[in-house]
């Protein structure tokens, strides 16, 4: 089964000339996403994870049950605001400007190995942003996985030079 063949692309979409990759097809698709979820689970089994990182809002899609099937826990990095109680957070630059991503104070035991989720790795600024933010409160991030990798955006490189290994299912060049 090719991934591939349940993924979207929709044209101009969120602005003129960018080619979005619409998941929504592979989560309605209950045999595709069941394959999906299989092959990812055998990729991020190798690092043996203790806890999986899902970043909102697409990577809570991929993150909750991959920890369900893999019996890890499995925690959230918000937008700013969005966590209740003390949270730990982490300022990156985007193309224009910069974002927040948080994690709750408590919500990793220093040491614990955790592996970083989204649905999809562009230029890797979200994903190098999770694995700064999981530092920060003492894990040891072991591993990042998306559904999608675009290669010629090059996110990758940006996680390798943070030591961290990178699993897709399904690379566009
Ligand atoms: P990056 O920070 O790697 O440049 O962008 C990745 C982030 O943007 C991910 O959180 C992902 O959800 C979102 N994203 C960017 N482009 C797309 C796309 O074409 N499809 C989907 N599903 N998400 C995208």
């Amino acid at each position: 089964m090719d991934i591939k063949d349940h993924i979207r692309g929709i044209a101009d979409f969120p602005k003129p000339g960018i080619l979005f990759y619409d998941i929504s097809t592979l989560l309605a698709h209950a045999d595709a996403w069941q394959v999906a979820m299989g092959r990812l689970a055998h990729a991020v089994r190798k690092y043996q994870p203790d806890i999986l990182a899902g970043i909102e809002s697409r990577g809570f899609l991929v993150a909750a049950p991959l920890a369900l099937k893999l019996g890890c826990g499995f925690v959230m990095l918000r937008k700013r605001g969005k966590l209740p109680g003390k949270t730990i957070r982490h300022e990156y630059s985007l193309e224009y400007g910069s974002d927040i991503i948080e994690i709750q104070e408590d919500a990793i035991q220093p040491g614990q190995r955790v592996v970083v989720l989204d649905d999809l790795l562009a230029t890797g600024g979200t994903m190098a942003a999770g694995v700064e933010l999981l530092r920060q409160v003492g894990a040891e991030v072991t591993g990042a996985a998306t559904l999608i990798e675009l290669n010629f955006l090059s996110g990758r490189r940006k996680l390798e030079a943070l030591d961290v290994p990178v699993t897709s299912l399904a690379a566009y060049d």
